[in-house]
């Protein structure tokens, strides 16, 4: 049987010594904040942001919520990103996507102070991932990699394949992988033979939104598996939310994360950890 990665418990775990750590800092008269905003009234971005809030609240951390309408102006919300800029109290920005149609996601992303860039999505943060040199990294990449570190020690020379290339996920998961020496091979809708490939892993990390896309036999015996994805599926029991790998199948891996319980709960923890490390960094406290 596949081991089970429990990112329920280990997102716990990282809250908890976030927590910690929040506390001491208080101590030192330095109380770490995030500010998340939300444009418009996107249901699923409206229970994330609910449930970042919650946790941010929780670990001891200041939380400042800016809930905006979908007809706020671009240049609002960059006059709005600005202030964030420039106040002491914010170490972590978060701009909830996607953001509505009229305004330039982009354009926003890119005028976050790279200091508070906590969702790690601004163009310095991106060349600091892919140069190995520091800079907030993306939550749910690194989720994923504090998930593989429970089960592999020396990662050096793994085979790893990544499915989905998005900037968000696919892109910045397998800059991590190849920071730790992996041979990583990215693969996406258009790759050819994708089960052969995928055979091939040591390592599996699949973001491509496709409902139980990895079956059983694409996945060599003793491979360990991430599942990222989070699809919302009609079933005879009604609405469920599966991944994007067949978890029943995955019996031969040697590990693999559920979902949901696996990645999802991560990418908050490892958000309070990036504002922690903001924090520390703006305080002149360290890495
Ligand atoms: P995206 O749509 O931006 O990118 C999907 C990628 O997968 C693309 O590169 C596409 O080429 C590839 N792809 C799609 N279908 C494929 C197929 N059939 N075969 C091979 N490649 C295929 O998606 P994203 O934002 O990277 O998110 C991916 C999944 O991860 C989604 O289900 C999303 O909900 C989930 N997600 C979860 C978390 C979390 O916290 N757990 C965070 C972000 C995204």
């Amino acid at each position: 049987m596949a081991a089970l990665i429990d990112g329920a418990r280990i997102a716990a775990g990282i809250r908890a010594r976030v927590a910690e750590e929040a506390a001491r800092l208080a101590g030192q008269g330095v109380v770490p904040g995030l500010a998340v905003i939300l444009v418009g009234e996107d249901p699923a971005s409206a229970i994330y942001v609910r449930s970042k809030v919650r946790h941010t609240r929780a670990a001891g951390l200041a939380s400042f919520e800016y809930a905006l309408p979908d007809t706020l102006a671009q240049d609002a919300l960059l006059a709005l990103v600005q202030r964030l800029n420039a106040d002491d109290r914010v170490d972590g920005i978060l701009v909830q996507l996607p953001l509505p149609a009229h305004i330039d996601a982009d354009r926003v992303l890119d005028a976050i102070d790279p200091r508070k860039d906590v969702d790690g999505f601004h163009p310095v943060n991106v060349g600091r991932l892919s140069t190995g040199t520091g800079g907030l990294t993306p939550c749910t990449p690194l989720g994923c990699m504090k998930l593989l570190d429970t089960v592999i020690e020396d990662y050096r020379g793994l085979q790893a394949v990544v499915i989905g290339k998005s900037n968000i996920v696919g892109k910045p998961v397998a800059m991590l992988l190849l920071e730790r020496e992996c041979t990583v091979t990215v693969t996406h809708i258009a790759t050819r033979n994708l089960p052969d490939i995928v055979r091939a892993a040591d390592i599996l990390v699949v973001a491509a939104g496709a409902p139980q896309l990895v079956r059983g036999d694409w996945v060599k015996p003793g491979a360990v598996v991430i599942d990222v994805g989070i699809n919302r599926v009609d079933g005879a029991e009604g609405r469920r939310i599966v991944g994007d790998v067949a978890f029943d199948e995955m019996g031969h891996a040697a590990a693999v994360s559920p979902v949901p319980g696996g990645v999802g709960p991560m990418t908050i923890a490892c958000l309070l950890e990036n504002t922690l490390r903001a924090a520390r960094r703006r305080a002149g406290r360290g890495a």
